[in-house]
């Protein structure tokens, strides 16, 4: 541990798995303050007692990201325990694929729009006073590589993840003509080997095949590296937009994809 967060206090939305799940144990085993916020009552505190063990300090709240009610609770909570809050990192998401877009049901592009990008919405519209208030800080967005080309069969997550995007950037803008002192990116992952890929339903995967999708699988095809990424990779790059490390980075976007986004892989 060299400290690259020490005395921050970070609040992260799907905190209970996968990249969320890594972002918390790295930016506590870093020296902040986590509150890992998320759905899963029973994942959740499982991270927080990871973290206790290991010397870290956070704590849990159940949090729906789409209800704004719990948005103004947990942020007025977060507040209160730790005093401030330094680091957003607004990450809950999910994706639902379908073979065409014919067969999308308006709930569910509702559904998928609301988390991911209403979610989004109302964790800068709470955080960003109590940030401001608290003197500044940084404000990172979890898109995809799918926020930056489209996704054959995930339409509809390329459309929520391209406006997190364009969000990002815009409120890196708002936040500099307000001279507050927050700095606004987003994170781009490719292929990156976590439960949402159990939870995308079977058959529906871009590939026309009717079977479960495995990333792997799918990252030896399609990246320069030729495999999957770990959750602990993505975690890396929030880490470097949450730290001073990056004070002069705002409005721009991480791509952490082994290669996807350069082009063709050349092989024979
Ligand atoms: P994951 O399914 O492992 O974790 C997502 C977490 O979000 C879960 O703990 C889930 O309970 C939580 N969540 C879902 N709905 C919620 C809600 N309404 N309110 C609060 N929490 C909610 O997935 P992951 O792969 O860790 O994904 C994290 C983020 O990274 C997502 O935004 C995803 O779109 C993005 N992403 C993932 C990949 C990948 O390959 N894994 C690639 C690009 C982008």
């Amino acid at each position: 541990m060299t400290g690259q967060v020490q005395g921050k206090v970070a609040l992260v939305t799907g905190g209970a798995s996968g990249i969320g799940e890594a972002v918390c144990e790295l930016l506590a085993r870093e020296g902040a303050s986590v509150a890992v916020t998320d759905v899963d009552d029973l994942r959740g505190p499982d991270v927080v007692a990871r973290i206790k063990k290991a010397g870290g300090e956070a704590s849990f709240w159940h949090h729906d990201v789409t209800s704004e009610e719990r948005w103004i609770e947990v942020v007025a909570d977060v507040t209160k325990r730790y005093g401030g809050l330094d680091v957003l990192v607004s990450n809950a998401g999910m994706g639902i694929s379908v073979p065409t877009i014919t067969e999308m049901s308006l709930a569910d592009w509702r559904r998928q729009t609301a988390i991911n990008l209403d979610g989004v919405f109302l964790s800068v519209k709470h955080c960003l006073p109590v940030m401001r208030k608290t003197g500044g800080g940084s404000v990172i967005m979890m898109s995809s590589l799918a926020g930056l080309r489209g996704a054959a069969s995930l339409s509809g997550y390329s459309a929520t993840k391209g406006g997190v995007r364009l969000f990002a950037k815009s409120i890196a803008m708002e936040c500099a003509a307000f001279g507050d002192g927050i700095r606004v990116n987003s994170v781009h992952p490719g292929i990156i080997d976590t439960p949402i890929w159990g939870k995308i339903p079977a058959g529906a995967t871009g590939s026309g095949q009717n079977a479960p999708i495995d990333p792997e699988e799918r990252a030896k095809l399609a990246t320069l590296l030729g495999r999957a990424g770990q959750a602990e990779e993505i975690a890396q790059g929030v880490l470097y937009l949450a730290s001073d490390a990056s004070r002069y980075v705002t409005g721009t976007e991480l791509v952490i994809d082994g290669g996807m986004n350069a082009g063709a892989v050349p092989r024979s």
